[in-house]
């Protein structure tokens, strides 16, 4: 092994590394891994998790943003053979060639958590299941039910691409530099795809933004205000015996679905 410091840590990059052996078992346990499991890491930092995920897993890919820690990472990896480092950004680059069946094990740079959740449950049929490390707040936020004030575009996407579940809450002092928020560690499993079409998927998706668009509206009123037609949401609202004057966060995301596919095929 390199004996040469790590890179100091840089806090715009959401570079808080974790320190603590326990948490990284606590994860890779989670994870299921076998010798047959592929795994994608974002954000391998110094490599603490990576180390462990080369040990439970077939093979792992770990895509690092920053040259310093891509760097130190290759270094330290030379003894590592079933990884491939990648230098990139885990918004952009490419990930389709992962194999079907990808488990995804991070603890996510926070700063982009909310964008990179997104990006992988656009690819959920490529992943099986995701172990990610988040802020305390956007766990709770993806395990929201309808009717709460952290239930939103996030909690209802999420839960129609997967089965979550939040496993267990991290301290900061787990992490150096430790971060100013607490951590949990969420467990997702990807859904089979529902049987939607891409386009009515995308028509779905556009939906629940506009109708979380204007909180403090109505529903009816928020999806006017993006562009839909009131009378025709009003119409499928009866359809489907709910209140016009009802709220975007009381629909279940059973009833999005519903108001999706009357809004779609109103006869
Ligand atoms: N996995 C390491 C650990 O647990 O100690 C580091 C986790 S640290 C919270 C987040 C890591 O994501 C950092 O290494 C940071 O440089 C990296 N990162 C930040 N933005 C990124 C991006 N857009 N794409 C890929 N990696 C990124």
């Amino acid at each position: 092994m390199d004996s040469a410091p790590p890179p100091a840590a840089i806090r715009r990059l959401g570079q808080n590394f974790l320190v603590d052996p326990n948490i990284v078992r606590k994860i890779v346990a989670l994870a299921e891994l076998s010798p047959a499991s592929t795994v994608l890491e974002i954000g391998p930092g110094r490599g603490i998790l990576t180390e462990a995920l080369c040990q439970a897993a077939g093979h792992v890919t770990a895509i690092e943003v920053d040259p310093r820690l891509h760097t130190f990472l290759s270094e330290r990896a030379a003894h590592l053979p079933n990884v491939t480092l990648t230098l990139g950004d885990a918004l952009t680059c490419p990930i389709e060639h992962l194999p079907i069946g990808t488990i995804v094990v991070a603890n996510l740079p926070y700063y982009i958590s909310t964008p990179l959740l997104f990006r992988l449950l656009a690819h959920g049929n490529r992943f099986v299941r995701m172990v990610l490390m988040l802020q305390n707040e956007v766990a709770d936020r993806l395990i929201a039910k309808a009717g709460t004030s952290e239930y939103g575009v996030l909690s209802v996407m999420a839960q129609y691409h997967a089965q979550i579940s939040k496993a267990f809450k991290v301290s900061p002092q787990c992490f150096r530099p430790r971060p100013e928020v607490d951590s949990a560690v969420v467990l997702l499993r990807v859904l089979e795809p529902r049987g939607r079409r891409s386009e009515q998927e995308q028509q779905f998706s556009s939906l629940v933004r506009a109708a979380f668009a204007h909180r403090r509206k109505t529903l009816v009123n928020s999806l006017k205000n993006e562009g839909y037609d009131s009378k025709h949401v009003e119409t499928a609202l009866t359809k489907l015996h709910l209140s016009p004057s009802l709220r975007a966060e009381t629909l279940t995301l059973e009833q999005f679905l519903e108001l999706a596919q009357c809004m779609e095929d109103p006869t």
